[in-house]
């Protein structure tokens, strides 16, 4: 069993906090994606986790074994990382058999798992080919084969399609992530690009200046941000946030609209809508469209609600002049609500 149990690690670069206690388990063969913007501490906790970095505190387990001390070969893990090291100076079959020989398996083995992983990674017709005569996207999918091919418990991996064009990463993400689904690995996979972690993850670990604000499946995270910083965060264009005044027995003033909401004290919460989940041409609330976005499936408005920007997704076939007052209705079950204090959600 790869279940992976990061206990209370802290890591502290001279006077910069990278990650504050975190704690997380990863279940066996689940895919797990750190997400969260440039600086977060992202690629610090998995080097942490591959033993390439060590924590100021805290414990890393793989299943049943405490693994800080020990060192990254020991760890029964497989690695694929930003600045993948593939070996100019031999072939691309050697990159992926490297490991492979160095385990000791017999030479039939070694070819059928090089031909396996590079058939999946379409990179057949490159096996011949020194990996220094490669583009950075195809090193990069050696890069990939020849840990894959190590049939790991668990594989690390950070931005590992980062390289390709939009096209193949596309491709790349579904075969990846049908890949890990049939083998028995446990996943870690750091990215940015939160496509990639709605479209690959069974669990995202949303990561704010070295916390994880939430871990949650893609829907959850989507739907129930557990913080303002979730919803700022996901979603393209994320959340609108508006204040909302207290007028009493859980009702709201939203710009110049009484919505129901909860049963609060706070004089202010925060009210949050996402753009797609607004009726246009109906409701009691208007804006004011500044700008017209045509997406092609659908046209992202660009609008005021008084000086406060707010965003309206509305079907492409939908006439919208700039300047033009819409009449708008939230979804009244999409509404969520966050405490400006602990920006957290209700
Ligand atoms: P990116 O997406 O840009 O790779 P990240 O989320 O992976 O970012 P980390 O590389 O983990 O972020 O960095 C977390 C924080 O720790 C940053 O503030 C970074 O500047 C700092 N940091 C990382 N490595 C070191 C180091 N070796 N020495 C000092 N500070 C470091």
């Amino acid at each position: 069993m790869a279940e992976i149990n990061i206990k209370n690690v802290a890591k502290q670069f001279g006077k910069t906090h990278a990650l504050h206690s975190i704690d997380m388990t990863i279940k066996h063969q689940e895919f797990v994606v750190l997400l969260g913007a440039s600086g977060c501490g992202k690629t610090t906790l998995l080097r942490i986790i591959a033993g390439l970095e060590t924590a100021t505190s805290g414990e890393v387990w793989i299943g049943d074994k405490r693994v800080d001390g020990l060192a990254p070969k020991d760890r029964g893990i497989a690695m694929v990382f930003q600045n993948y090291a593939v070996f100019p100076h031999l072939t691309v079959y050697e990159n992926i058999a490297f490991g492979l020989r160095m385990a000791k398996l017999s030479e039939s083995e070694v070819e059928r798992r090089v031909q396996r992983t590079a058939s999946l990674m379409h990179i057949e017709q490159l096996l011949k080919r020194y990996s220094g005569q490669l583009s950075g996207g195809q090193r990069q999918r050696v890069a990939v084969s020849r840990a894959l091919a190590m049939e790991p418990d668990v594989i690390l991996m950070d931005e590992p399609l980062s390289n390709l064009d939009a096209l193949l990463r596309m491709e790349m993400r579904a075969e990846l992530k049908s890949v890990l689904a049939e083998s028995n690995t446990t996943t870690i996979y750091v990215t940015h690009d939160q496509v990639e972690a709605m479209s690959m993850a069974d669990r995202i670990a949303i990561m704010d200046q070295g916390q994880i604000v939430q871990a949650d499946s893609p829907v959850e995270i989507y739907r129930n941000p557990a913080a303002h910083f979730v919803g700022s965060f996901i979603g393209n264009p994320p959340m609108n946030f508006l204040s909302a005044n207290n007028a009493g027995n859980g009702q709201w003033l939203v710009g110049n609209t009484t919505i129901a909401g909860p049963q609060s004290d706070k004089p202010i919460l925060e009210f949050a809508i996402r753009p797609e989940d607004i009726r246009v041409g109906e409701g009691s609330m208007t804006v004011e469209v500044r700008l017209l976005e045509p997406l092609g499936s659908h046209t992202l408005l660009a609008c005021r609600l008084g000086d406060t920007p707010f965003r309206v997704i509305v079907d492409s076939d939908r006439a919208v002049k700039v300047g033009e007052t819409l009449a708008i209705d939230p979804i009244a079950e999409r509404i969520r609500w966050f405490d400006p204090d602990t920006q957290l959600a209700l």
